[in-house]
């Protein structure tokens, strides 16, 4: 595995690669690599034979500097992982790589970004578009692998993908989930043990969700009552959307989100 922090010279490589006919597998990240996002790597690694990783806390998704702040990194141990997967590259571009000036251009995707994380962290999916667009261009063409565990951020790349006639093929990756049902989280770093524990009330809540529906019940008014159940958890919003249940929880400082499809 070769790690560089210069585009150019990524994108150059590349190029290269492709022209000998091989395809290229591109994994984004903010870092923090937990086994949701090891199942990008293996199956990028698994469908062709030059995979990239990009590691990169990138600063305009965060619309609260403190969790930008608080967000965990760990680029020894992410490297690791990655050489472990198999990947080609490790891209690790710094701040000054990728925005050496503040960008008078943004990339924002209409309608799919209304309501949930859209409504209740404003300016994230405009850093999440701008962003991904430069990871693209940089990349060039590849199949991008993304989690469904951020559902609207996989719509949003899917129709900027459309609109803007990226070379890219999206693939979409179901949740990684723990023994307890957990969604997979770099955020649980910096939970505590009481917290973690809390969590659980995620899933617990879209289960029940799930089984409301079944029965024909209310499926918000349940996925409600159950996080009000939980001291620590505090929901921000519970909604059906695409066949799917979303939710979004804080619990302490943290801020979690899931969804599940309303029937399995
Ligand atoms: P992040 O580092 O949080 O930006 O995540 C990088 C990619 O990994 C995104 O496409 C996420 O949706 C995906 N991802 C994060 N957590 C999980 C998980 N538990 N299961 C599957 N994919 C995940």
């Amino acid at each position: 595995m070769d790690t560089v922090t210069d585009g150019t010279k990524l994108r150059l490589a590349l190029d290269v690669a492709r022209a000998g006919g091989s395809s290229v597998g591109f994994v984004p990240t903010l870092g923090y690599l937990h086994a949701g996002h090891e199942s990008l790597l293996r199956r990028a690694a698994a469908e062709h034979p030059v995979r990239v990783l990009s590691v990169f806390v990138n600063p305009t998704q965060f619309n609260d500097p403190s969790d930008f702040e608080r967000y965990p990194r760990d680029l020894a141990g992410d490297a690791s992982l990655a050489e472990r997967c198999g990947m080609t590259w490790l891209f690790l571009p710094g701040q000054e790589d990728m925005y050496p000036t503040p960008p008078l251009t943004t990339v924002s995707v209409a309608e799919i970004t209304e309501g949930m994380e859209g409504a209740h962290r404003p300016g994230h999916f405009e850093g999440v578009g701008t962003v991904v667009a430069k990871f693209f261009n940089i990349v060039g063409p590849c199949h991008a692998y993304f989690g469904e565990k951020d559902w609207q951020q996989v719509a949003l790349v899917r129709q900027m993908i459309r609109d803007l006639s990226f070379p890219v093929q999206l693939v979409a990756c179901p949740t990684i989930r723990d023994q307890r049902g957990r969604a997979l989280s770099s955020r649980h770093a910096r939970m505590s043990p009481a917290e973690l524990e809390a969590a659980v009330v995620v899933y617990a809540a879209l289960q029940d969700g799930q089984v409301a529906a079944s029965d024909g019940g209310d499926v918000v008014a349940t996925v409600v009552e159950r996080v009000a159940a939980e001291p620590l958890a505090r929901l921000e919003y519970a909604e059906v959307r695409d066949g799917r249940i979303h939710v979004a929880v804080h619990i302490g400082a943290t801020r979690l989100i899931d969804n599940v499809a309303v029937a399995d």
